[in-house]
């Protein structure tokens, strides 16, 4: 991760909870604008971004597999599901299946992924920042503010 990077993601870990404050605050005086307020920082900020240049989400946490990730994944390593599970896998508190590893396993030293073509569907709409109903999810938003700088960035925007 690159240093300007690094900074937006201390900025995030610092103002936690007064970005919390704000964000709460913003989404429920906009609560039917906020998905569009979101949506218009998010293409802005995933325009000018490389993702390649970071990978923080595939180093730090990990997506949930669903069944149909698994299936799918499995399929196209030409392995068995239960063989992902028992090398890959374990069932979390919410008994959703993660990865027990960090860094990702499937991640490349060039941080590409090399199931890209049928990574789960969490990798897919990870950072989560253009979804609808964005003010179910304002506490993983500014969860995520902490691992990754693009959605750092688009509070950060959003509370400016
Ligand atoms: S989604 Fe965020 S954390 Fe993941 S690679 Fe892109 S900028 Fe980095
Ligand atoms: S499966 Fe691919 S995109 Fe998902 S966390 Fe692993 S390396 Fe990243």
């Amino acid at each position: 991760m690159n240093k300007i990077d690094k900074k937006l993601i201390d900025k995030s870990l610092s103002n936690k909870k007064n970005n919390k404050k704000l964000l709460t605050k913003i989404t429920l005086k906009n609560k039917k604008k906020i998905d569009q307020i979101f949506e218009i920082e998010h293409q802005k900020e995933f325009e000018n971004r490389d993702c390649l240049e970071c990978a923080n989400c595939c180093k730090t946490t990990s997506p949930i597999f669903r069944d149909k990730d698994i299936k799918r994944i499995s399929s196209f390593l030409k392995i068995k599901e239960r063989e992902l599970i028992n090398d890959l896998l374990f069932l979390d508190k919410e008994n959703d299946y993660v990865l027990k590893n960090s860094p990702c396993s499937f991640l490349n030293h060039d941080n590409t992924c090399i199931i890209y073509n049928v990574r789960p569907l969490a990798c897919k709409e990870y950072p989560h920042t253009n979804r609808k109903k964005m003010h179910q999810i304002i506490d993983l938003t500014l969860e995520n503010s902490t691992i990754c700088p693009a959605v750092s960035n688009i509070i950060s925007n959003i509370l400016n």
